[in-house]
């Protein structure tokens, strides 16, 4: 697909699960910023080491690093993109704004008490970015990722603490979006809760 999309949704709405699933299945290339950032901090760069403290606190990285980051990847694409976890505030859009022409802002609507369950329940693959959840999707062999078979791990952020205080953060910073691409006449919203397979329905017939 040509399509240029965001994935807007608070931590825990699927936006990596869909964005991964858009990726396989329609062939868009998906950007996640907090994968890039993750990355960043594995490799110890300047950027990771700048933005780990951040992180590590539920908090947003500031702007400049993360528009920054985005701008040297956004511009290496060609064609249909996702980008899932960006932007998270009204400046990063703004950005996106100057440099481009989005097609939808896909909205996740999920259940704050869901959330919660649902990024305390995740487990993640550091190779490749998958994502499962264990219940909802386990991975065949517990501990090891289907895709690359490398072994899952709890993301640290991914604790109770740290997700409400995500949670915050997003209805802070992020929530705002939701208008902000409403008012553009950009904005689909998508019911986020029930099984995976009908959301990934429910996205790719909006678009
Ligand atoms: P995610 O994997 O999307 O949940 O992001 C994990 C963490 O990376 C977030 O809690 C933030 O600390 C940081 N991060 C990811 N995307 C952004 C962004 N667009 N702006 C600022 N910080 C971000």
């Amino acid at each position: 697909m040509d399509k240029k999309i965001v994935l807007l949704g608070p931590p825990g709405s699927g936006k990596g699960t869909q964005a991964e699933m858009m990726e396989d299945e329609l062939g868009f290339v998906r950007l996640s910023t907090g994968d890039l950032l993750r990355e960043a901090v594995r490799n110890q760069t300047e950027l990771g080491k700048q933005a780990k403290v951040f992180m590590d606190s539920g908090g947003l990285v500031p702007n400049e690093l993360v528009i920054g980051l985005m701008k040297e990847k956004i511009d290496g694409l060609k064609g249909g993109f996702i980008l899932d976890g960006f932007p998270r505030t009204v400046q990063q859009a703004e950005f996106l704004d100057d440099i481009m022409e989005l097609d939808a802002a896909v909205n996740l609507d999920v259940d704050d008490d869901e959330l919660v369950s649902r990024l305390t329940k995740r487990r993640s693959c550091p190779q490749c970015n998958a994502v499962y959840h264990l219940l909802y999707k386990p991975p065949q062999k517990e501990g090891v990722c289907d895709k690359c078979s490398s072994a899952l791990y709890q993301r640290s952020d991914d604790t109770e603490e740290t997700v409400r205080q995500r949670l915050k953060v997003y209805r802070d910073n992020t929530f705002p979006l939701i208008e902000y691409y409403r008012k553009k006449g950009k904005l689909v919203d998508i019911e986020g809760e029930g099984d995976i397979r009908d959301i990934f329905q429910r996205i790719k017939s909006s678009l």
